[in-house]
């Protein structure tokens, strides 16, 4: 019998661990998390605007033990992907196969002033404090800012202004608001493509939110709430929500791993480390290139999701599962959907795929309640797939 090691229990080290569970019933499986929970991040906007609930909440990793999946409550410190161990606070730990699950660190200190000036709602904590700030907000200029790609969820920015837009417009407060997005992009959701891109655009447009492309954030003054961008351009606001720059975590930057991306270099198809044997990363840690669209020299980059995540980990689980003998393994096909909340008890979901050439394919779906009903059905199921 063997070892699989698993580094993070988000969607992608829980769906490798499930999967292969399933595929190899005798293979010890170890997951390691230093976290609180599971918590699914397409919640954080209702979190965001107050909803409570088993589906905002952070779920225990301890209904993985009846499956047999040994999980240790570790931080990992260091990885050495040569010997596939790691060092945790918890002490050395090694497996035969080591899968790198161990998501993207958010750090709003990379821009100056960010940490300062902005809220966000990237992370169970930070969705909740922005959720005060929100109940504290007299009205005024909301804006948002996405100072740097990638990052999770390319969807989530947009579909907190549509909210965002709708939850200030109810009375109760001393001021009227306006909500705009500051984007670096250069346009919403760019790897989707210009149809997706319109879609977003159009759905901004009627619910009057600016939508500013291209800006390139230089810093933030919190005393003077004030936005600097290239260019010398200011922008003022009441309320500053930013996207956090997104970062692999320093045990992962530390391991000799990372890409020209500046995320795990993978090879596509079986999310494999070049170099390193049984050594693989999936999910938002690994940066996959996908062709140019916009100049065919300038590489797209696999959106960052937890469909992703978790298709990938299953994919891994198939490939270690037939080189332990056990069946044929599929590769990962690069496809998956996301929703996008409009408001109005609505949502879309952009299907995509993203292996597709000459470039990626991305199609927008109809707004609906049917949509939003599904995306909540998803999320019930995922804690119960997957915990
Ligand atoms: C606002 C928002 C909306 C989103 N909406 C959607 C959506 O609609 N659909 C969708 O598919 N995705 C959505 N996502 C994205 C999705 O949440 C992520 O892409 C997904 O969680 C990535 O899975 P992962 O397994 O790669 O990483 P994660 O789920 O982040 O898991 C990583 C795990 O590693 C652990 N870890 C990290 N460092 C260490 C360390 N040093 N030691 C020990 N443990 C460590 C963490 O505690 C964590 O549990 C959204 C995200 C946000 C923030």
């Amino acid at each position: 019998m063997g070892t699989t090691l698993l580094l993070g229990a988000g969607f992608g080290g829980l769906a490798a661990a499930n999967e292969l569970k399933q595929l190899v019933g005798t293979q010890r499986i170890v997951v390691v998390d230093g976290g609180e929970g599971f918590r699914i991040g397409a919640t954080n906007t209702w979190l965001m605007l107050g909803a409570t609930g088993p589906e905002v909440a952070t779920h225990s990793w301890a209904g993985l033990a009846a499956k047999g999946i040994e999980f240790v409550h570790a931080r990992i410190e260091s990885i050495d992907p040569d010997i596939r161990s790691v060092e945790t606070d918890a002490g050395k730990l090694q497996g035969d196969q080591l899968v790198i699950a161990l998501g993207a660190d958010l750090n709003l200190r990379a821009m100056p002033g960010l940490a300062e000036a902005a809220h966000h709602f990237y992370s169970g904590g930070g969705a909740a404090d922005l959720r005060d700030a929100l109940a504290a907000f007299e009205g005024g200029r909301v804006v948002i800012v996405i100072p740097r790609t990638p990052y999770k969820c390319p969807a989530a920015p947009y579909e907190a202004a549509l909210l965002l837009t709708e939850f200030l417009s109810k009375p109760g407060r001393k001021r009227p608001s306006t909500v705009s997005i500051h984007t670096v992009e250069g346009q919403p959701m760019p790897t989707g493509g210009t149809e997706v891109g319109k879609a977003v655009r159009d759905l901004l447009e009627g619910a009057e939110i600016g939508f500013f492309p291209q800006m390139k954030l230089e810093r933030a003054d919190a005393t003077t709430r004030t936005l600097h961008f290239e260019g010398g351009e200011k922008v003022g606001y009441d309320l500053l929500i930013a996207v956090p720059p997104h970062e692999p975590h320093a045990c992962v930057r530390h391991a000799g791993l990372l890409g020209p991306s500046g995320w795990v270099a993978v090879d596509s198809r079986t999310l494999e480390t070049p170099g390193f044997e049984n050594v693989f990363a999936v999910g938002d840690v690994n940066g996959v290139s996908l062709p140019g669209r916009y100049k065919p020299d300038v590489p797209l980059s696999m959106p960052k999701a937890g469909v992703m995540a978790e298709a990938e980990g299953r994919v891994v689980a198939g490939i270690i599962a037939s080189r332990l003998g056990h069946g044929e393994a599929a590769t990962f096909d690069g496809r998956g959907s996301c929703y996008l909340e409009t408001g109005g008890g609505r949502a879309l979901r952009a299907e995509g795929s993203f292996y597709e050439m000459p470039a990626p394919v991305m199609r927008p779906g109809v707004a609906s309640e049917a949509e939003l009903a599904d995306k909540r059905r998803w999320v019930h199921e995922t804690f119960a797939r997957l915990l």
